[in-house]
């Protein structure tokens, strides 16, 4: 019997780093080395491996993952029964979800990485990669979009975040969990995130560029005009708690929000920012009236992705303003 078509696309990172001659680790494994690593990847899939990138991954950019997206579909249309990713760990919460919002197709995208190197005991890289490919080749990960897959976690790209700076265990889906896991090599799938949410870019869409800016105690608001001199198209506010700034800051929110879409999250990482709960100058209930947008349930993170590629996509004020609102209506 034929195996499933997977399409393996390296762009770098710690599963792909060894000790070259400088002064540590660096991306030098091809995405052919690393499939050749592993030899029971042949038992799985026929395997296609491309080096699309091979970086650190705070070299990647929205650009890139455009583009990664549409070579994907092509693979897919090809008859590819899924694609894996393996970079960087540092920035696969934002990859995934930027992959998971862009490829519109039923078979299943996993982004996966390694924490411990090639040159280390331990190394899970191989482990992460054979786990990836047994998603993707199996069909219980249909049409759950992109997935992120480390440490024998399946992971909805939506809700997964990094949240160790070496363990293995790092990624973490608060508040829902993983929505599966690989067990002797069996994928399982228990939990399906509700509502579908993609976005489709114009041709030669040009980047629009959002600033995250997270909200600390004292904080005066005095880089906010710094957001619309430098030319962002867009703003997220990580909040405090519930979603709250200092009263000094919402004069030049509330401007900003009359001038380009400014979303409102938390920075506490978990659960979904109030609407109604507190009335004084600064809080959810002031912020919304002055022409903030609730993030919904997504974090800083995602929230400045999504409203990016909602930019990059022509959205107008109003259609961001209900995008975001459409997470939570499903
Ligand atoms: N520590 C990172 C990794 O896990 C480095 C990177 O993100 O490129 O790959």
């Amino acid at each position: 019997m034929a195996l499933p078509r997977v399409a393996v696309f390296s762009l770098g990172g710690t599963i792909s780093s060894t000790d070259s001659g400088g002064k540590g680790v660096e991306p030098t494994l091809t995405g052919e080395a690393l499939v050749s690593d592993v030899p029971e990847i042949a038992d799985v899939a026929e395997v296609s491996a491309a080096s699309f990138r091979q970086a650190a991954s705070g070299e990647l950019t929205v650009d890139d993952l455009v583009e990664l997206a549409s070579e994907i579909e092509d693979r897919i249309d090809e008859g590819a029964s899924g694609a894996v990713v393996t970079q960087g760990t540092d920035t696969i919460e934002e990859t995934s979800f930027i992959l998971d919002l862009l490829v519109d197709r039923d078979a299943p995208v996993v982004v996966t990485g390694a924490m411990r190197n090639p040159t280390l005991p331990g190394a899970d890289g191989p482990a992460n990669l054979l786990a990836s490919i047994q998603v993707v080749a199996s069909e219980v990960a249909r049409g759950l979009g992109a997935m992120v897959v480390l440490n024998d976690e399946i992971h909805a790209a939506r809700f997964v975040s990094k949240t160790h700076t070496s363990n293995p265990a790092t990624f973490r889906s608060d508040p829902v969990g993983p929505v599966g896991w690989v067990s002797e090599g069996v994928p399982r799938v228990l939990l399906r995130p509700v509502g579908r949410h993609k976005i489709a870019l114009p041709e030669n869409a040009q980047d629009r560029p959002v600033a995250l800016h997270t909200v600390t105690l004292g904080d005066d608001g005095r880089l906010l005009p710094a957001i619309e001199e430098r030319g962002y198209a867009g703003l997220v506010i990580e909040a405090l708690g519930g979603g709250h700034v200092p009263s000094v800051m919402v004069e030049t929110l509330e401007d900003l929000a009359g001038k380009m879409p400014v979303v409102l999250a938390s920075r506490t990482g978990g659960g979904e920012v109030l609407r109604e709960t507190y009335g004084f100058v600064g809080s959810e209930t002031d912020l919304l009236e002055r022409g903030l947008i609730h993030a919904g349930p997504l974090n800083g993170l995602k929230a400045r992705l999504f409203l990016a590629l909602l930019l990059r996509s022509g959205a107008t004020m109003e259609e961001v303003e209900g995008s975001f609102g459409s997470w939570l209506e499903e």
